[in-house]
């Protein structure tokens, strides 16, 4: 697809990195087939078609209405699409490099603005989220039904007795925001795990959200100090030899393995954000290479369905892993189908698309119940969240069911 980019983006960088991705683009369709809200809309400019012809027109005439911010927001950044494509679009990019620019040639309506705004101020920071979920929890009864659902329960952690002989093997594991807020438990399980295996985590408590939340909102800069931040945080375990740099929800995991090109511009951070997403591995990477048949006669025989969150399978190219794991410690699976689907959650998508987002979800919840699961594993706090406010039965991070095998 060829792009005569409007005279004022020259200089642009988002407007020449989008111009770059767009020429990939043989207008084939492909991708439509395989996109969740082309699927729920089946409106051209709803699939990643018509998106990348809106992101086009906007390089070419240095405007964009409405119509162009309407259809981009609801864009999951999903990137099945990217798993389809013949042509090897990169349409993540593309997404987050149009919305930078969608952001400095058109005016957002400022409930929008606003509402983007706290969402930025509240979710990469647990300390602030843990004070609106205890709101949340104290006003629950009054709250309208659907926010109701959106307000997980406190988790009761533990952290377990751990060996005093030190592990052979250390690695380095990212907090995060939401997940050390929300589900302190993922981590701790996380911990005990790969103690069997020698493996000792170490959560640095300078670093913080991925960058994530903020990048994905149009507020790259802002993303890009968290993730500055954290390799700071992480460099003298790196340089001490840390093994891996471990996330335990797959979203993070993209944006840590992205640090290296996203800060491959910046002199002081290059070299060393490259150095970070080599060694960032999803825990499903880690535990991959152990030998997990030391679970197959503890782990509880419940039938387990498994969501791989679009970041794991499209994202990070393990759409596989995480069946293989549970199979091999021994867990049954039930079956499911539609599994390159999103169910919607996608980072701060069910807050700011919820019709969307909730359609997504029945739909996705109806296609991981066809095998009648005893429960639902996922490998991100997002969908959990998301998927556990509406699943009749419980959804877990797939972690505890080995950690709770572990602790027999
Ligand atoms: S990222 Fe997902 S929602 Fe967005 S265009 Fe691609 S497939 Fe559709
Ligand atoms: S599948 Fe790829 S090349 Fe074909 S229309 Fe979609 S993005 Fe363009």
């Amino acid at each position: 697809m060829q792009v005569k980019l409007y005279s004022g983006f020259g200089k642009n960088k988002a407007a020449r990195e989008a111009a770059d991705l767009v020429q990939k683009c043989v207008h084939c369709g492909f991708c439509n087939a395989t996109c969740p809200t082309y699927q729920d809309r089946f409106d051209e400019r709803d699939g990643p078609r018509g998106r990348i012809y809106l992101i086009r027109h906007m390089l070419e005439s240095g405007q964009a209405g409405d119509a162009t911010r309407i259809h981009l927001d609801r864009c999951l950044t999903c990137r099945s699409c990217e798993t389809t494509c013949p042509s090897g679009v990169q349409y993540g990019r593309l997404a987050d490099a149009g919305r930078e620019l969608l952001e400095q040639v058109s005016s957002r309506p400022v409930g929008q603005k606003f509402l983007r705004r706290i969402i930025r101020w509240v979710f990469p920071y647990p300390r602030r989220l843990n004070v609106v979920l205890g709101l949340g929890r104290i006003f629950r009864p009054i709250l309208p039904r659907g926010l109701r659902r959106q307000i997980p329960s406190k988790q009761i952690t533990w952290h377990g007795s751990q060996p005093s002989r030190p592990a052979t093997r250390k690695m380095i594991v990212l907090g995060g925001c939401v997940q050390a807020a929300v589900t302190p438990g993922t981590n701790d399980a996380a911990r005990r795990v790969l103690r069997r295996f020698d493996i000792e985590l170490h959560e640095s408590p300078s670093a913080g959200c991925c960058g994530a939340v903020d990048y994905h909102l149009a507020a790259q800069e802002q993303g890009l100090e968290c993730a500055r931040r954290n390799i700071d945080a992480w460099w003298p375990h790196v340089e001490a030899g840390a093994e891996a740099i471990v996330t335990t929800a797959s979203g993070c995991g993209v944006m840590v393995k992205d640090y290296g090109a996203l800060l491959k511009d910046d002199e002081s951070y290059a070299s060393r954000a490259l150095r970070v997403s080599e060694l960032a591995k999803d825990l499903c990477e880690v535990l991959e290479s152990e030998d997990l048949s030391v679970f197959k006669d503890s782990t509880v025989k419940r039938r387990t369905a498994v969501h791989c969150p679009c970041t794991l399978m499209h994202a990070q190219g393990l759409g596989t892993s995480l069946e293989r794991i549970l199979e091999r410690a021994g867990i049954p699976l039930a079956e499911t189908t539609e599994e390159h689907l999103c169910c919607g959650s996608a980072g701060t998508y069910s807050l700011l698309q919820a019709d969307i987002s909730r359609r997504l979800l029945t739909r996705k919840l109806a296609a991981l119940s066809i095998g009648e699961p005893e429960q639902i594993v996922t490998a991100n706090i997002g969908c959990q969240l998301h998927l556990g406010a509406q699943s009749d039965v419980p959804v877990l991070h797939w972690i505890e069911l080995l950690d709770s095998a572990a602790q027999k």
